[in-house]
């Protein structure tokens, strides 16, 4: 087929370049589950604005325009950007040259509502959803594909060996479910590991209450520094605190004194957030 990546890639000379993550989605029945799923539930007449992050040879960008979205697609590779530009069947989208760790979201949005997504390049994967989830007016649902271990850490709950200040994190601020999983064949040329789409829809408000936001994600990833420790002993060393406010924090939150961080789900680390800024006051 001429769209398939490798033919539009030798057409300009290219090969996949490693250090993009360039990993490019050849199952055209995956791309159309993904594009819908990204688009779904549109809550108004008009599409909402969508930003596919890392559109490469343009198989979701296709795919997007097809089942109707107003699409704009971001790309950090000239190259890429080229063939883009030069898809007729992609003169309907919009199509910006730029990194997605420094591209200006807000103006993007312009005060819209916006949605994400895209099969996300593995080495910038988890940073790039972390600014669309914890930027203010972040997209309202975000549909990426990232590696199969790094969605177990988004999903995860507490008790589990991925859980840890990443699930606490996205949970905070969206809905999270896993939507399928896709293996290497899926990719020209083919990644070592398995491929997992995640769906992320923002919450009306953060999971939980907590008096100071910037104070519970410190105080989650104090929990989580020391891992083989008590909740205690991790955060007295990654907080640098005397045991004894520690101590009273843990019981005034209703925990056990020789509870595991990872055993805390996010209302519990809520109350102690607050124990320990209580007990500063
Ligand atoms: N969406 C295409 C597909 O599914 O076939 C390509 C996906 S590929 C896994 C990731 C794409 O992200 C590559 O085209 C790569 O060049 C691009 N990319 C890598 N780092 C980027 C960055 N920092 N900002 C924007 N795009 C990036």
């Amino acid at each position: 087929m001429e769209d398939h990546p490798r033919a539009l890639l030798s057409a300009y000379g290219l090969t996949p370049k490693k250090r993009f993550g360039q990993n490019f989605l050849i199952d055209g029945e995956a791309t159309h589950r993904i594009a819908r799923l990204a688009l779904d539930g549109a809550s108004s007449d008009a599409p909402l604005p969508i930003l596919e992050i890392g559109a490469g040879t343009g198989a979701l960008t296709r795919a997007l325009l097809d089942e109707g979205g107003d699409v704009t697609a971001l790309e950090i590779d000239d190259p890429l950007v080229a063939i883009l530009r030069g898809r007729a069947d992609l003169a309907a989208a919009t199509i910006l040259h730029g990194d997605a760790m420094t591209f200006d979201y807000a103006a993007f949005a312009a005060g819209r509502r916006w949605r994400a997504t895209g099969n996300l390049p593995y080495n910038v994967g988890t940073p790039v959803l972390m600014r669309l989830v914890e930027m203010r007016g972040g997209p309202e649902t975000i549909v990426a594909m990232l590696q199969r271990d790094v969605v177990d850490r988004l999903i995860a709950k507490p008790g589990t060996p991925a859980y840890g200040s990443l699930s606490i994190a996205v949970q905070y601020a969206m809905h999270v479910e896993r939507a399928f999983t896709l293996g290497p064949r899926a990719f020209f040329p083919p990644p070592k590991v398995d491929s997992t789409v995640v769906r992320l829809v923002r919450r009306d408000a953060p999971a939980v209450a907590t008096r100071d936001e910037a104070l519970f994600m410190q105080v989650v990833r104090a929990a989580f520094a020391y891992r083989r420790k008590t909740l205690a002993n991790s955060l007295m060393l990654a907080l640098v605190l005397p045991r004894e406010p520690v101590a009273r924090a843990i019981a005034d939150a209703g925990l056990e004194p020789e509870i595991r961080g990872e055993q805390l789900d996010l209302a519990a680390f809520a109350r102690l957030a607050d124990a320990l800024a209580a007990g500063r006051l």
